[in-house]
């Protein structure tokens, strides 16, 4: 595991993604991909289908600006989420219709298993409802899965994430009040 990485301190997080259209889902998917990347997950997981825009996507993603997180799609979801908990991680849905985030967050902090956390699309069957140990709503409004897992992530790691340092980075951005500073890195991370 990374060094610094919020996984060290609060455990192994994957994202599993649900219901991707290929036709119409690509950027929405992707999206899901870089936020469970930038805030932190360890794994993201497409459902069901592989959709190689998204993919590659993320890959070049991960390959400049860094970090470790296991990909894989095309797996069966509930197929997937059934094996998690055999293994002995637990499983939260996103869901509008769940309980609030604020009122069940402590208890899944405080729980050292693997976490998936499932986002859906348009609608999710009702398996995923019955198989998840919590469904956890980002308030009860219908909004959107990339802003819901930004918002649980965060919450999660109680705002740790916004401060990783991704390894193996090759570019690295300055922080500038007015104009746009970014460097490029050799394989020991010192700037080229
Ligand atoms: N009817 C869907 C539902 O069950 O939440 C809303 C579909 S929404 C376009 C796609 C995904 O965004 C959902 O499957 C869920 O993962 C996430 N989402 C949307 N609003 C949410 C909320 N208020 N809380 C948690 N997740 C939400």
């Amino acid at each position: 595991m990374q060094a610094g990485h919020p996984a060290e301190r609060y455990g192994r997080v994957y994202v599993l993604r649900i219901g991707h259209r290929p036709e119409r889902d690509k950027r929405i998917t992707t999206h899901v991909g870089l936020v469970a990347r930038a805030f932190g997950a360890n794994g993201f997981i497409l459902g069901d289908v592989c959709d190689s825009h998204v993919m590659e996507s993320l890959r070049g993603v991960l390959e400049r600006w860094g970090g470790v997180m296991h990909l894989e799609c095309g797996v069966p979801s509930r197929r997937y989420v059934m094996e998690w908990r055999r293994q002995g991680g637990e499983v939260i849905h996103l869901t509008m219709y769940g309980l609030h985030v604020d009122d069940v967050i402590g208890e899944i902090r405080s729980s050292p298993k693997p976490k998936l956390v499932i986002v859906g699309a348009e609608k999710v069957p009702p398996f995923f409802y019955e198989a998840a140990d919590y469904n956890v709503a980002i308030g009860n409004q219908p909004h959107s899965e990339v802003a819901a897992l930004a918002i649980f992530l965060d919450r999660l790691y109680e705002g740790r994430e916004l401060r990783i340092e991704f390894p193996n980075a090759k570019l690295r951005i300055i922080p500038s009040p007015r104009s746009k500073k970014v460097v490029s890195l050799d394989s020991e991370g010192i700037e080229g």
